[in-house]
């Protein structure tokens, strides 16, 4: 072998450069300022955005300002005992929370650690809270449904499995209680829930996690508490770490439906936050990314591709507006970002029309592919009726002699809004969803009393459960109504209503 010494020295060259790169980075730092959960370190020099960093006695924190000469970040937990001066390691992974089947079952924080009690969760997988959302090539179009179980909402605003739909009223209308229920309906159904619950009160969480337990859905589902006493950085973790949690599951080619409860007060937090971090404050004092933060949040819903094994993500995030004003910053920020949205008026929840869906203006952009076509078949027109119904019944209000066809369509109209009206935990199967709705827009409803409609209604599912429970069952298995299982229908609607006993009071 003949090597040329022009040869040598070149790798010797490159070895002196390689050499200076390998040389040792800081990988620690001093705490300069600290207070308000917000930490200034000076020496972090090749710290990464979002990386968690140890502070004295365990406490975490999040690496979010990288500037020139220190980092800025969050403190995950209490500052209590930490000063100036005080050591800070870098970790070198940002911040991540357990995944896993585990997982289920369970109540844990915004990092996964378990907060109900019940000793630790024994998985080894991890995930970090902000991964990118799945690309255009990595997904299919929406075309399964979630049946919620609310009749309000799979008949007139359906929502498929992968979709993004927002739920939107003022305090106290019910937008919790839809997003129980519609948990609460998923059993049996294979879907894997996650409610991510933040800045909430500590009772209404454990209210929740009771209700859910009671009811058996802790079985299929996985609780995230940051509630009103954690910090601003935990709150604004929650639904990101939640979000990983379901990613898991979607990966494995599962459904998964996450609820965030609520975006609102998210904001809120991430507001509390930047300002700490002295972001400057744009519209009602939001930094310029909050916008941003909810749509990578949102943009992680997903319905994968048949290759990726098809599992899906359903989002249904929650704001709460004021006084019904929905062109407020961060709602029509949200509403931009979802599929659609589920509008629950406070008016309508007073007057005792509950779940308090305005049918007028809720809309859900993609769910109508993933509706069965029974479920199109009869409720086809029910939009149309009811809006004919409201303008009828605000005419109506000057004591307007109406013709025979007005007069008919009023009454018409009032049954359905009966029809609609449900209540707290008792999702309605598709199958009876059909069946009832059947009845009402085909005319069958008409000759029993408006404030008879719901006890119709309930005996009349029940009748069809003890004596027809093969109709419920067709309707299941061939998803659409053909002319055998219509006459079906109505020869045993005919039948039940002679044997129901109008009641005059
Ligand atoms: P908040 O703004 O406080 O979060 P919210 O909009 O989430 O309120 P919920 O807590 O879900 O509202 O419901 C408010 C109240 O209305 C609760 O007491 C609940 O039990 C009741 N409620 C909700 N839906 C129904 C329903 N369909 N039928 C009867 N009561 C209901
Ligand atoms: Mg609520």
């Amino acid at each position: 072998m003949n090597i040329k010494p022009e040869e040598i020295t070149s790798i010797i060259k490159k070895e002196i450069e390689r050499y200076e790169k390998k040389i040792d980075t800081v990988d620690s730092g001093t705490i300069i300022q600290i207070g308000d959960g917000i930490a200034r370190v000076y020496g972090l020099d090749d710290c990464m955005e979002g990386e968690l960093l140890e502070f004295p006695g365990g406490v975490y924190g999040m690496a979010l300002n990288l500037e020139q000469d220190n980092v800025g970040c969050v403190l995950l937990g209490s500052g209590e005992g930490i000063k100036e001066g005080d050591v800070v390691k870098r970790s070198g992974k940002v911040v991540e929370v357990p995944v896993g089947e585990a997982l289920i079952g369970r109540v844990v924080n915004s990092l996964g650690v378990p907060i109900d009690g019940k000793g630790p969760i024994k998985t080894t997988e991890t995930r970090p809270v902000e991964v990118e959302a799945p690309g255009v090539i990595e997904r299919q179009s929406v075309k399964v449904p979630l049946q919620t179980g609310i009749k309000a909402i799979d008949s007139m605003v359906p929502i498929g499995r992968g979709q993004r739909e927002l739920i939107i009223g003022d305090r106290q209308t019910g937008k919790t209680a839809l997003t129980i229920d519609t948990i609460l309906n998923q059993k049996g159904k294979d879907v894997v829930c996650i409610y991510v619950a933040i800045g909430q009160k500590q009772s209404t969480v454990a209210h929740i996690v009771n209700t859910l337990s009671e009811m058996g859905a802790l079985d299929y589902t996985i609780v995230v508490a940051s509630t009103a006493s954690h910090s601003a950085p935990l709150q604004y973790l929650a639904p990101y770490a939640g979000c990983s949690m379901g990613e898991y599951f979607m990966n494995k080619g599962r459904d998964v439906l996450i609820v965030y409860d609520d975006l609102s007060k998210h904001a809120v937090a991430y507001r509390a936050m930047s300002l700490l971090l002295r972001r400057p404050p744009g519209r009602e004092a939001y930094p310029g990314d909050v916008f941003y933060i909810h749509s990578k949040l949102l943009e992680r819903a997903a319905k994968l591709s048949d290759k990726l094994g098809g599992g899906s993500l359903t989002a249904l995030p929650i704001i709460e507006t004021l006084a019904g004003d929905v062109t407020a910053y961060i709602p029509t920020n949200v509403i931009s970002i979802t599929d659609g949205q589920i509008f629950l008026e406070a008016e309508l929840f007073h007057s005792g029309q509950r779940p308090a869906v305005n049918a007028g203006i809720s809309v859900s952009r993609v769910g109508g592919n993933a509706q069965i076509k029974a479920m199109k078949q009869v409720t086809g027109t029910l939009r149309l009726e009811l809006a004919q119904y409201r303008e009828l019944a605000a005419f109506a209000q000057f004591g307007t002699d109406l013709d025979s066809d007005a007069k008919m369509r009023l009454e018409k109209g009032k049954r359905l809004i009966e029809i609609l009206k449900q209540d707290q935990y008792m999702p309605v199967s598709v199958e009876n969803q059909v069946m009832i709705f059947f009845a009402g827009t085909n005319n069958y409803l008409m000759d029993i009393p408006v404030h008879q409609v719901t006890r119709f209604e309930n005996e009349f599912l029940q009748y069809m459960d003890t004596h027809h429970r093969d109709i419920g069952k067709a309707i299941g298995d061939v998803k659409a109504l053909n002319d055998e299982i219509k006459q079906q229908l109505i020869d045993a609607i005919e039948e039940f209503k002679k044997i129901f006993s109008i009641e005059k009071y």
